[in-house]
């Protein structure tokens, strides 16, 4: 197609494909669906990205459990610790892998399950309202330049497009019943979100 096009003289025209689209899928991310999500509120308003961090089994990398875990698939004869959260159903909207390698379990325009019993600024259920990243990570491990690179250009990006401006940590928004990213993540690496795209 591209070779007629030019026979008949110019280049073809060019169409970037978008950074994210309509329904909030990005397309540098690799695609997971995930069944574990549903419908936002009407008319909802995203205010916050939340930051998580994971591990399956907890302290262990690599592996697929993260993956099998958001789409229901997780053995829970392969680990003793997954027979304990097999029947979980959770997801986030993004995982950035030790590489710094994207993958994308829900469009931004749906609600993922990450949060839990929260509060941001007053407002009940976060999932309602924010967007989910899990790093794979623990609490006692440094993350990988290649994690932050990859997280700083994803939250300029779904700044830029959906004009957020807050990120919290899970702990944050549910003091006292989780702890992640944890004391290892360094918020000073997480780039300000109040200025152009
Ligand atoms: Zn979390």
């Amino acid at each position: 197609m591209a070779r007629a096009s030019r026979e008949r003289g110019g280049p073809p025209p060019r169409r970037r494909s978008p950074r994210i689209d309509a329904l909030g899928y990005v397309a540098a991310a690799t695609q997971v669906p995930s069944p574990n999500c549903d419908d936002r509120p009407p008319e909802t308003v995203l205010t916050l990205i939340v930051l998580h961090g994971i591990s399956l089994p907890p302290g262990r990398f690599g592996g697929d459990a993260i993956e099998r875990l958001f789409t229901n698939r997780l053995d829970p004869d392969a680990h003793p610790y997954f027979a304990s959260i097999a029947r979980l159903r959770v997801s986030s909207h993004f995982l950035i892998r030790r590489a710094g390698e994207l993958l994308q379990f829900v469009p931004c325009s749906a609600r993922a399950w990450h949060a839990g019993e929260s509060t941001w600024r007053g407002s009940a259920r976060c999932n309602d309202f924010s967007i989910g990243v899990e790093l794979e990570g623990s609490d006692a491990t440094p993350y990988t330049a290649a994690q932050y690179r990859r997280l700083g250009a994803l939250l300029r990006m779904l700044a830029a497009h959906y004009g957020i401006r807050d990120v919290a940590g899970h702990s944050d928004i549910a003091p006292g019943r989780k702890t992640d990213p944890g004391p290892c993540f360094d918020w000073r690496r997480v780039p300000p979100l109040d200025g152009p795209a």
